[in-house]
């Protein structure tokens, strides 16, 4: 234990909890990190949720400063570009980015484990597993928890605690009960439901291993992300009522015909599809938007359990690291001042939660709805090349959100005149033809 330095109890020790534990500790703090579920490091399973993640630029560059980069780079398989798989089995491709730009599907559990194995090598972290919160005293910045084996409860306390416990947070559910507290939880019509394809006899994998397929089928889609030991992790997005939807699929009659006609390759692949789909739980997806996240110099929100958002830009990972790495360049500054050092960080990070947040919205419609379009692959045509002739004038919006550092509010607001553009070039009378033309290039020009 450091003398000089702070003790931070932070609660939760998923990826943002464990991550941040690394920087803090690096930076001198003492930190006890109190986790709800057992430690299954030798199940590889922290959480119950996706089994894997979309790793993209803000991610990376949160694990590139302390010196995980390489470690998760051993974990992960690069997925250059999206393949759309239509009914009728026609694959479409679209690569995400530059050449060699790509994001990276990681294994949940793996990446949690490396995140908390590092944390605990450090000497000024110590991790407590079946440590549930249960209460927090906001001004005396006491937690207490209670032992979910014994039963019995403890009480800690610390100079600041910082709330990493997630969509269902009790550190937030305590600040809730604090005067002007704002809290937004919506779940979206939509959950989802994830199958296994599994992997070839020989160990190969059964789809083009460097992508992300998509199987968009407008208000609904399935998506498929790889694993390192040959299979894929598909997860379905589907309504959780109406005429097609998860209530509506129920006997072993319904799944197979409904897969059978809208997504008759994928059935090819999983020989227990009907299996799957009846075990695999269906969960569901919504957004927590609240304010303050913060009270005095006390306690802190950080990731889901602020701004947790719908994944469709694979993106709530990402941004939760992010926290981190800004929180720890804010330290820089703001380090003999924890009051300024919280209300700058949530002055900077609000927006940018709320931000993600539409921009995840967003980008479910363009996923399930979009995709397959022509249209739509049209215009990432256009964007493409003007933008690699112009790079200073444009960049797309799915660039800018996962392979830069333009803040999420400013890739909102940028995105939104860019589309504007867009639909003005699109209804150029013969734009099919036309849509690689100097014309066509002046126009977009003049429309910036
Ligand atoms: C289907 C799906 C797909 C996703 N795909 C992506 C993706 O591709 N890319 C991406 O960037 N993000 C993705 N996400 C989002 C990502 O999973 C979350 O943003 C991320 O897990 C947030 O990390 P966290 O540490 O803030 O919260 P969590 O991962 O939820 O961790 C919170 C931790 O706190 C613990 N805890 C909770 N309550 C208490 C308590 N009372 N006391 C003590 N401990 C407690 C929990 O057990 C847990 O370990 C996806 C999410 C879903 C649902």
């Amino acid at each position: 234990m450091s003398l000089n330095k702070k003790n931070i109890t932070v609660v939760g020790a998923g990826l943002v909890g464990s991550l941040l534990s690394i920087f803090l500790a690096n930076r001198g703090y003492n930190i006890n990190v109190y986790e709800r579920r057992k430690d299954k490091r030798k199940n590889i399973d922290f959480s119950s949720r996706s089994i894997n993640l979309a790793l993209s630029h803000r991610g990376w560059k949160a694990l590139n400063k302390v010196g995980l980069e390489n470690k998760v780079k051993q974990i992960s398989i690069p997925m250059y570009r999206r393949v759309m798989h239509s009914i009728d089995r026609k694959l479409t491709f679209q690569p995400y980015g530059k050449k060699n730009q790509a994001i990276f599907s990681v294994p949940r559990g793996k990446l949690n484990t490396l995140l908390v194995n590092t944390a605990e090598k450090l000497e000024l972290v110590n991790f407590y597993f079946n440590k549930k919160c249960i209460d927090i005293d906001l001004e005396k910045s006491i937690s207490k928890f209670e032992d979910t084996l014994t039963e019995s409860i403890i009480s800690v306390s610390s100079d600041h605690i910082i709330g990493a416990d997630g969509f269902y947070s009790k550190v937030r559910s305590v600040m809730q009960k604090t005067h002007r507290f704002n809290y937004q939880q919506k779940f979206i019509d939509h959950g989802y439901k994830e199958i296994e394809i599994p992997p070839n006899a020989d160990g190969t994998h059964k789809l083009e291993l460097n992508a992300l397929h998509i199987w968009p089928r407008g208000n609904f889609m399935l998506i498929a992300l790889p694993n390192l030991d040959g299979s894929f992790t598909c997860t379905l997005f589907f309504p959780y009522e109406g005429e097609i939807s998860f209530s509506s699929l129920e006997t072993n009659d319904q799944i197979f015909n409904f897969f059978k006609k809208t997504f008759p390759d994928v059935l090819d692949l999983v020989p227990d599809l009907i299996d799957q789909y009846k075990t695999n739980p269906t969960s569901p997806l919504g957004i927590i938007r609240c304010y303050p996240w913060v009270i005095n110099d006390k306690v802190l929100l950080i990731g889901d359990s602020s701004h947790a958002t719908v994944p469709f830009y694979g993106q709530g990972m990402n941004s939760g690291f992010e926290d981190c790495y800004i929180f720890d360049q804010l330290i820089d500054k703001y380090q003999n001042n924890w009051t300024n050092l919280f209300d700058k960080y949530q002055n900077e990070r609000k927006k940018n939660g709320d931000a993600i947040q539409d921009l995840s919205m967003y980008n479910f419609i363009e996923m399930r709805d979009r995709t397959g379009d022509d249209n739509f692959l049209l215009q990432k045509r256009i964007e493409k090349k003007f933008s690699e002739k112009y790079p200073n004038k444009w960049l797309p919006l799915y660039s800018m959100v996962t392979f830069s550092d333009i803040s999420y509010s400013e890739a909102l607001k940028i995105g939104k005149k860019q589309e504007n553009i867009m639909k003005k070039i699109l209804v150029t009378p013969n734009i099919e033809k036309r849509w690689d033309s100097i014309e066509i290039e002046n126009k977009i020009l003049d429309l910036l």
